[in-house]
């Protein structure tokens, strides 16, 4: 059998209670050493102990071809000088194995990582920005928002769980954020497409950020590329979950619809 690549392990330095639903997990230790600098807002696999078993077997079970319990999570910050990155990761209280870990998670603790993978809002060249993320999502939306120019003007729909859960971002000051609170998020909601079907649409030419539950995003891309017009390549628009279904079946369902 043909061996695979070895993950990093990161240890966890601290846990932060960024908001009610929102945990902040800073990983760091020697696996971190050589991770690529100015990646915040691209995505990595986590990959998940399970049972207690020590780093060196995790890692050779996943070389012989196991596969581990991995899931999708976005680089929020990396402090490379201080050799810590930190992972944003919702509390959703559905029994989901990272979600979990974060919860469980103490100093000392370790987890594998791969990636990471492309950042997700790269056309910079627009009049205008158009961003839209669940709780998910906003990681990579807020590391978008923070590389901006500082003169980009545009608009945030970011839906969130409670009031409680607002962040601040240091985002340009011409962009609108708008902070939409849905308390259920396992069951649908229509307030970021309904919102954007009503907002008023800026002159000239928008970057767009689309990411988070499933059908949100469907109804959105639907909107965008029909309704608006707009193409394709200037877009970033990805489910990150989808209620119902854990991360493995969404990501086959995933791969079928884009097949
Ligand atoms: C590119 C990318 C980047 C991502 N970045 C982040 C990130 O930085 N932070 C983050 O928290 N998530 C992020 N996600 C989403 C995350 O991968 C999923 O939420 C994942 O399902 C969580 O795994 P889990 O083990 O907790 O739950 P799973 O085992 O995958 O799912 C268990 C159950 O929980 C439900 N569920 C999953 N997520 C949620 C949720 N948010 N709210 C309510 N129910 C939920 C599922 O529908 C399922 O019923 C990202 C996804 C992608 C594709």
């Amino acid at each position: 059998m043909s061996k695979r690549k070895p993950p990093r392990i990161l240890t966890v330095v601290r846990k932060e209670q960024l908001t009610p639903h929102m945990l902040r997990v800073t990983l760091g230790g020697v696996g971190l050493q050589g991770f690529p600098e100015d990646q915040e807002g691209a995505h990595v696999k986590v990959l998940i102990p399970q049972g207690d078993i020590d780093p060196a077997e995790f890692v050779s079970r996943i070389v012989d071809g196991q596969r581990p319990v991995m899931r999708t999570y976005t680089v929020r910050q990396h402090r490379v000088e201080e050799n810590e990155l930190d992972i944003d990761f919702v509390i959703h209280g559905d029994g989901g194995p990272a979600s979990n870990w974060a919860q469980a998670a103490l100093p000392g603790d370790y987890i594998g990582l791969f990636g990471p993978g492309p950042k997700k809002m790269t056309y910079l060249d627009a009049d205008w920005f158009l961003l839209a993320a669940d709780m998910t999502a906003i990681p990579a939306a807020a590391a978008a928002l923070e590389a901006l120019p500082k003169d980009a003007v545009g608009t945030a729909v970011f839906e969130v769980t409670s009031e409680e859960d607002k962040q601040e971002i240091d985002a340009p000051a011409g962009i609108d954020i708008h902070w939409l609170v849905h308390a259920n998020p396992a069951q649908r909601s229509y307030q970021q497409s309904d919102f954007i079907r009503k907002m008023r649409w800026r002159p000239g030419y928008p970057s767009v950020f689309v990411a988070g539950e499933s059908g949100v995003v469907k109804e959105l891309r639907t909107h965008l590329y029909q309704e608006r017009g707009i193409p394709k390549e200037d877009t970033y628009v990805s489910a990150y979950w989808k209620i119902g279904l854990e991360e493995d079946a969404h990501q086959i369902q995933k791969r079928m619809a884009a097949a």
